[in-house]
Parts: C-alpha cells; sequence; structure tokens
C-alpha cells in the first residue's frame, strides 16, 4: 500500500486501528473512509516545512469538502482555498476562518462576491478584467475595498493530464502572462479594490518541481515590474497541484517541495512576501479509501468483470480522466488470481474503476479503491439515482460516520409531477 494509513493485519486490511471489513459491516457500502492520523501527517509535511518562515497553507475545499475532514485541517490552524460561496459556508460550518479563506475560481457571481465581502474572506483571486469591474462594484455597494490578487497564467507546462493541466495559454484560467502588467495598473486605479497578491495554479497531480520554479521565476519576474509601476505586493500564492503516488508516480516529498520553493523566492532576493501554498490533492488523496462490495464474476471471451457495488458516480475519477486507482482485496484470499475489469452497474461502457487487474475475488468480497481521499466523493452525483456513498473517519481505534448514506427518497424529494 502507498497510503500509510492502511495496511494490512492478519490479512486484512485496516484504516489505522480499525478493519475495513467491520467498517463495512457497521456502515454498509460503498464507503468512503478517512483517516485522521494521515490527514494530520501530510498537513504536518506542509506546516512543519513553513515553520519560521512567512508561509501560509490554505487547504483547497474541492479536494475535499466534508466537514469532518475541514474540521480537522482548521484545528490544525490551516487556511481554506475556496471557490464556491458553498464552499464557504462549509468552511464556517466546520470551524474554519474567513480571514484565512482565499477565494479563487473563474466565474464568482456578484452574489458569491458580496458573500465573501460580507465574512471577510482574506483575498479574492481574480481570473479576469470582467471580473475586477464586478469585484469592484459589489465592494462599492457594500462600502468596502476588497482585497484582491490576480491569477496570472504564467504559460509553464505542468508535464499532467490535459484536464487538470491549467497554466498553458490555451486554459480558460488566469490572466495571460503578456497581459498582466496592464492589469494590476488597471486594478489599482479601482477605487474599491485593495491589490494585496499575486497568484497562480498551473495544474494538478504534478510530479515535478520544475515547472513551479518556472512559474515562481514568472510571477516574481511580474512582481518587479508591478511594483515599479507602484503596486505593493505582499503576497505569492504558488498555488496547489501537487502530486501524489496513484501507481508508481514519484512526486516529491512534500517538505522538499514547500523548503524548495520557500529558498528559491529567497534567493531571488523575495524574501520579505508570503508565500501562499494551496494543496489540495497532496493532503487528502491517500488518506482516504472507497470500500465496495463485489456483486458479480462476469467472465468472457475477451474480458473478465467484477461487477461491484460502487460506480463512476461514486468515484468519476476513472471514467473522467482515465485515472489509475490501485484496486486490493479488504480481506486477503489464498486462491488462484485472474485477470479483471472492476465495473460499476452504471449503464455506461465508461463506467470502470479498473482495467486489467489481477485479483482473487469472489461474489460478496470487498474491495478497496485506494487514493481515494481527493476528489472522490466531492465529484460523486446521484446518476441513475444512485444515493451517493457515506463517508467514516478513523481516528486511531475508533470510527465515527461523517456523512450519512443517502436515501432514495431524499434524491427525488425536491421534485413534483405536473397537476393534470
Ligand atoms: C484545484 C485547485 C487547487 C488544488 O489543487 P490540487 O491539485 O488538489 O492540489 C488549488 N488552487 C486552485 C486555484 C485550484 O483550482
Amino acid at each position: 500500500m502507498t497510503q500509510s494509513a492502511f495496511s494490512y493485519v492478519d490479512d486484512v486490511l485496516h484504516a489505522e486501528g480499525v478493519s475495513a471489513a467491520s467498517l463495512a459491516e457497521q456502515f454498509g457500502t460503498p464507503l468512503y473512509v478517512y483517516s485522521r492520523s494521515a490527514l494530520t501527517e501530510a498537513y504536518h509535511a506542509y506546516a512543519d516545512a513553513c515553520d519560521g518562515r512567512r508561509a501560509k497553507i490554505h487547504v483547497a475545499v474541492k479536494a475535499n469538502s466534508n466537514l469532518a475532514v475541514l474540521n480537522v485541517f482548521a484545528r490544525l490552524g490551516a487556511g481554506f482555498d475556496i471557490v464556491s460561496a458553498g464552499e464557504l459556508a462549509r468552511v464556517l460550518a466546520a470551524g474554519g476562518k474567513a480571514e484565512n479563506t482565499v477565494f479563487s475560481g473563474v466565474g464568482k457571481t456578484a452574489a458569491e462576491m458580496r458573500e465573501a465581502l460580507d465574512a471577510g474572506v482574506k483575498c479574492f483571486n481574480v481570473e479576469s478584467i470582467p471580473e475586477l469591474h464586478a469585484l469592484n462594484e459589489v465592494a462599492k455597494a457594500a462600502g468596502k475595498k476588497a482585497p484582491v490578487s490576480l491569477r496570472v497564467n504564467p504559460d509553464v507546462d505542468a508535464k499532467t493530464h490535459p484536464y487538470i493541466s491549467t497554466g498553458l495559454k490555451s486554459n480558460k484560467f488566469g490572466v495571460a502572462f503578456a497581459d498582466a502588467r496592464a492589469t494590476y495598473a488597471q486594478a489599482g486605479a479601482m477605487s474599491n479594490l485593495d491589490v494585496i497578491g499575486i497568484d497562480c495554479h498551473i495544474g494538478s497531480q504534478i510530479t515535478e518541481i520544475s515547472p513551479y520554479l518556472d512559474a515562481v521565476d514568472k510571477l516574481l519576474d511580474l512582481v518587479e515590474q508591478i511594483e515599479a509601476d507602484g503596486a505593493q505586493i505582499r503576497h505569492v500564492d504558488v498555488g496547489g497541484g501537487l502530486g501524489i503516488t496513484y501507481d508508481d508516480e514519484t512526486p516529491p516529498d512534500i517538505g522538499d517541495f514547500v523548503r524548495t520553493l520557500l529558498a528559491h523566492v529567497e534567493k531571488r532576493g523575495h524574501g520579505q512576501r508570503e508565500v501562499y501554498f494551496e494543496p489540495g490533492r497532496s493532503l487528502v488523496g491517500n488518506a482516504g479509501v472507497l470500500l465496495t462490495r463485489v456483486e458479480y464474476l462476469k467472465p468472457g471471451e475477451e474480458k473478465n468483470f467484477v461487477i461491484v457495488d460502487a460506480a463512476m458516480n461514486d468515484l468519476a475519477r476513472p471514467a473522467m480522466y482515465e485515472a489509475f486507482h490501485r484496486i486490493v482485496p479488504v480481506v486477503k484470499r489464498a486462491a488462484q488470481a485472474h485477470v479483471y475489469d472492476v465495473v460499476g452497474p452504471v449503464c455506461e461502457s465508461g463506467d470502470w474503476l479498473g482495467r486489467d487487474r489481477e485479483l482473487a475475488v469472489e461474489p460478496g468480497d470487498l474491495l478497496a479503491i485506494c487514493s481515494a481521499g481527493a476528489y472522490g466523493f466531492v465529484m460523486s452525483s446521484n446518476y441513475n439515482t444512485r444515493p451517493r456513498a457515506a463517508e467514516v473517519m478513523v481516528d486511531h481505534e475508533r470510527a465515527r460516520l461523517v456523512r450519512e448514506r443517502e436515501e432514495v427518497k431524499q434524491l427525488f424529494a425536491g421534485e413534483s409531477i405536473l397537476p393534470e
């Protein structure tokens, strides 16, 4: 296992001190299981490397927004990175603070801006000139000044999947590098904006440091120009995107990554600035698994299938990005293994969770889909009128239900039929 909090004890997979088989028994399947110690350990890897430095960690809420998960981070002193008013509400409900929260996203509505302004978020990461105008208007109406950073697109190749690469010219994100200086000048002239920072986010599941160093270099070049124009940039936000090991990837160690970046900023003579990190996946990805039960084995001429009770609506990443997730038995069997595609019951050929996997399984067995803590539950849907899975957090020997399994009747509770 690449997930330290999940390991076998006498051939039974455990989450910390709790058997995964007993969790499935108690809470049913499909079931998301998170480890508090894994969340804590990953956060500490960032925080320890930032210790004594002018650096802040803002947890990217969109990777896993369960209140219990956010609360673990809030208690550890984390800030948050949100992309909607909904996520702001979650942060506040989980004990996070607006003044430690930055608001990212390419399409913030005026209503969302107003909510975030009233709550007192630390910074709006703005992505376009029209958005600057909109925020300036909202702030004027509220009689406030909105703290602003511009998300600049540094046009570096993060060498990741096209759907999760965000720092290239062809992406919808950020202000084009060539336009950034002029955009800062415009922002600086708006009466109800307070320009305080610069940010970027170059992609996700990045397994090398070099694209970050390239991006930081371009950002700092720009900062020097902008300040020559009279602005004052207090913080440099390098975004998130650090990768994790799903299979055999070898991303940099979190502490090394943070220290290398901070050292680079210092070497460039910008050590007085605060550096913000916005990690999502690297905090939560390997802190979670998805447990599922085998319904049927279906041998075929070309392919053998294991049909399980989890599906693309529960974990969309394989269908969406052809993402690889390790799939392991919850109880190891000493039987002959066969090669299977692991698929769900949803009526789509894209509904697969793993391809060509060697497994020794029987109907009724439990499987764990690994590295499912990031972009797992948060991307789940009710497609095929499937209730969303329950979520459990394990803390040493204890397991707590942190989200109830949905019931079918909830799924159409807001619907109605025509009166005649
Ligand atoms: C998605 C996102 C993140 C987090 O990305 P990870 O790959 O999960 O670390 C951080 N910042 C912004 C602006 C994002 O959109």
